[in-house]
């Protein structure tokens, strides 16, 4: 596995002319901004499983409760099982991926929200497109999201931290396990943890309580499970306010009054609203860096992903 994420998208995203329509949908954020930080693997099921470009377009018809994706003009193409194998096939060449980024509102590749047709023409917009599916069943701790809901920057953010948090625990896996090296990791990632979820950090440290004698690949499974769930949840500016003040409480010996008190004014502030994270964060590194802690250095917390992205200047 390499040092830089490897990517899974779909192929349209990065610009390649594989729509129905020969088009492509390139995403400049991905591919300028994140792409500065990882590699991507394109993929387009749809010309994977032979249709051709242009082609006619398919979406999803709702029959009862089976939904088929199948031609717009010709209902009698039916692709959902070519699609479904496809993703069966694919799956076992993703294990060094480290996220999925789906073009959304496709009847293949969207996760979220995918209008599925009646008979009657009438569509609802829900559920997910065939081979996404498929995917998000077999992988359910692999971080997954859609190039439209990347807009919103705490959705955004929250992807790129699970991205950057599962390729860290990846390269984990890749050594030999020790009980020593699942517990650093949890120690590295506690703060982080603990904006997302306090009792899932006492979960997995329960987990961890006690490895003498366990099977350390059941145990990496089942901590691996938990972590990314726990990832998955929005961390609110009361729970990110609340992880500051625990930072802040390092430093308590070391700054003056007044120092203390310019932390814990930022912090408020960006509770409040007024201030981006970033804000707080960077004046507590600053102190940090003039009063050194190696077991505050060592937090993902800080630095999640790469400081250039910017993405806690957005929330
Ligand atoms: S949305 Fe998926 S199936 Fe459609 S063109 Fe893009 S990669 Fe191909």
């Amino acid at each position: 596995m390499s040092e830089r994420p490897l990517l899974a998208i779909s192929s349209c995203l990065l610009g390649e002319n594989v729509r129905y329509d020969g088009a492509h949908k390139k995403d400049h954020w991905l591919i300028r901004e994140l792409g500065r930080y990882v590699d991507y693997r394109a993929i387009c099921p749809e010309v994977a499983i032979g249709l051709g470009v242009p082609r006619q377009p398919i979406r999803l018809l709702k029959i009862n409760e089976d939904i088929r994706a199948v031609g717009v003009s010709d209902a009698t193409l039916d692709v959902t099982e070519a699609l479904q194998n496809y993703a069966f096939d694919t799956v076992p060449s993703l294990g060094d991926i480290s996220a999925y980024v789906f073009k959304s509102k496709s009847p293949s590749c969207g996760v979220f929200r995918v209008k599925q047709y009646h008979p009657n023409g009438m569509a609802t917009a829900k559920g997910a497109g065939v081979y996404a599916e498929v995917i998000g069943q077999q992988m359910p701790d692999l971080p997954m999201e859609e190039e439209g809901r990347l807009c919103d920057p705490v959705l955004r953010e929250n992807f790129v931290s699970r991205l950057f948090t599962y390729h860290r625990w990846q390269r984990l896996l890749m050594d030999d396990l020790h009980s020593a090296s699942l517990i650093d990791f949890h120690m590295r990632h506690k703060y982080l943890l603990m904006a997302h979820s306090q009792a899932a950090y006492q979960r997995l440290g329960r987990l961890l309580s006690n490895l003498k004698g366990q099977d350390l690949r059941q145990v990496a499974k089942a901590y691996q499970s938990e972590l990314m769930s726990a990832l998955n949840r929005k961390v609110s500016r009361a729970r990110h306010a609340n992880v500051l003040q625990h930072l802040q409480g390092y430093l308590k010996k070391a700054i003056k009054a007044g120092d203390k008190v310019e932390i814990a004014d930022n912090i408020a502030a960006y509770h409040r609203g007024e201030l981006p994270l970033v804000v707080p964060i960077k004046l507590l590194a600053h102190y940090f860096r003039c009063y050194p802690n190696d077991y505050i250095a060592a937090q993902a917390y800080l630095q999640p992903y790469p400081d250039a992205l910017g993405l806690r200047n957005a929330i």
